[in-house]
């Protein structure tokens, strides 16, 4: 076969001659796919439908040899990388035109040692994954709230997730990991070994190299758990706000709740009468044994007269996958969101108002108000990548649209909130839940703020040709 037309890390093109993509096929384990190629467009897809990327090859990894043989064929031919996990990155990074897409997704093994009270997961596997195999043994790990995201991406910016509050994010239970790094070398990353990166791993996003292998740490979680979900009429909502925020000031860590806002997604378990009304929805869990939880998640049930109250003990599996409908891959999708020290007036006056039925750009226009704190908070800011620990809320604006003739009021509407609400946020946002690829204030210096400076020396230690560059980039030394 003649030469194929490939995109270097500088975007240039290249041509890609045959011979060599022949010598990394009879190398792997895994496959590598083109163009026409069966698997090719299914293997490409991303979560978020809105990003339609043709990579020049994918790599299909089958095990740790096969990243290392990728990496290193990448960074000789100097090709654009993405490496996907999940494939749930908002901006679509796990993706590209014209380069190599380093896809993880058949390594999604998970290894429970229950007495040892650790998992290892392997870097393609979804929160669906892990939360399968550990609550086999009633233990859990904090992750996210949408199982089909990967546990890769997800950790790598921090991981935000039900437990958030009792055991903190995810970076905070993990112990060790296995990276690959630009130069082709498996690394074990822990406190006591690479110390510099594995600090950077937590929280700095896939800037690293391509993590192979995460060592959770877990805890005795469910298997039934106490779920608080209640649809609010919207007439209330400036009062259910500011009771929420009172209660949040002494509520246990067990209790992890945000509220929703926005017209109510047209799918079970949703009830059909509140279906596409616009209404506010609280989402609540405790972590905790269920009669305490029922006790103690009392107050965010009786803000209002419910418009539907669906709370009830369920198991921790079923509430980490309740929301999977709402947010399914295909349609196209925005996201961006902002880190709050406070809940303020003004904070809750502007998303009242950028929620208002009137300024929606569409019938699946949300956005959610997160609480935060409790051990995640208690974590030092320099401790690990992420620095946004002073952050008591987070706000996260995720229009999705399925006409592309709308992709731009959506997008404007999701970025001019967030705008408004930047004036009251902090600096640091969370790089997972924020597309900052067309803005000309974010980026990684605003990002990581105070730990920036750390994150691009190390960054210019083990990545100096910025390799891995599909991600909230940090440039080799800044630069
Ligand atoms: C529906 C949905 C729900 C979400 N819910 C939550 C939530 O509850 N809590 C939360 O904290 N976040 C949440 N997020 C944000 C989520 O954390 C990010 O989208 C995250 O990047 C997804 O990880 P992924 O592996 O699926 O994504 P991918 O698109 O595969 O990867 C994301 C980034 O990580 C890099 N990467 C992926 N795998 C590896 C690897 N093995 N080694 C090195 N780099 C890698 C990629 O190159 C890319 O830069 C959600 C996102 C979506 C779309």
């Amino acid at each position: 076969m003649a030469a194929m037309e490939a995109v270097t890390l500088a975007g240039t093109p290249k041509a890609l001659d045959d011979e060599a993509i022949q010598s990394l096929v009879a190398t792997l384990r895994g496959s590598v796919l083109r163009a026409g190629d069966d698997g090719y467009e299914d293997a490409r897809a991303l979560w978020n439908g809105f990003h339609d990327r043709r990579p020049a090859v994918i790599v299909r990894a089958s095990g740790t040899a096969d990243v290392i043989d990728a990496v290193n064929f990448a960074r000789d031919h100097e090709l654009l990388l993405a490496v996907k996990g999940g494939g749930h990155s908002l901006p679509g990074y796990s993706s590209c035109d014209g380069g190599m897409m380093l896809d993880l997704s058949a390594m999604n093994a998970v290894l429970v040692d229950p007495g040892e009270r650790v998992a290892r997961v392997q870097g393609g596997a979804l929160l669906a994954d892990l939360d399968r195999e550990t609550q086999a043994f009633g233990l859990a790990t904090p992750s996210g709230n949408i199982s089909h995201t990967g546990i890769a991406g997800l950790t790598l910016g921090g991981g935000f997730g039900h437990l958030r509050r009792k055991y903190g994010l995810a970076i905070d239970n993990l112990r060790a990991v296995d990276i690959v790094t630009a130069d082709g070398v498996l690394r074990r990353a822990s406190e006591s070994e690479h110390h510099d990166l594995f600090w950077a791993v937590r929280g700095g996003g896939g800037n690293f190299g391509v993590v192979t292998s995460f060592e959770f740490e877990l805890h005795e979680v469910g298997p039934l758990i106490f779920g608080a979900t209640v649809a609010y009429d919207r007439r209330d909502a400036s009062s259910v706000l500011r009771q929420w925020r009172d209660f949040n000031v002494t509520a246990p860590d067990e209790v992890t709740a945000m509220i929703a806002f926005g017209p109510a997604p047209q799918v079970p378990p949703i009830p059909e009468n509140l279906q596409g009304v616009n209404a506010l929805t609280l989402l609540g869990a405790h972590c905790g044994d269920p009669e305490a939880g029922e006790r103690e998640t009392k107050p965010l049930r009786s803000f209002a007269t419910p418009l539907a109250d669906l709370s009830g003990p369920l198991p921790y599996r079923i509430l980490q996958s309740v929301g999977d409908a709402f947010e399914p891959p295909g349609p196209s999708y925005y996201g961006t969101g902002v880190l709050l020290e406070k809940l303020t007036d003004q904070a809750i006056d502007i998303v009242l108002q950028n929620t208002e039925t009137a300024v929606l750009p569409g019938p699946s226009a949300w956005c959610r108000v997160w609480h935060l704190g409790g051990a995640m908070g208690r974590v030092d800011p320099a401790a690990t990548a992420f620095a946004g620990r002073k952050a008591e809320y987070m706000v996260d604006i995720m229009p999705r649209w399925d006409d592309p003739d709308t992709a731009e009021p959506h997008i404007e509407w999701a970025r001019s909130f967030a705008r408004e609400l930047d004036r009251y946020s902090l600096d640091e946002y969370y790089v997972n839940l924020r597309d900052t690829r067309e803005s000309e204030t974010d980026g990684a210096a605003r990002a990581f703020g105070p730990n920036f400076e750390r994150l691009a020396r190390i960054k210019a230690k083990y990545d100096p040709m910025n390799l891995f560059r599909l991600n909230q980039n940090v440039r080799p030394n800044g630069r």
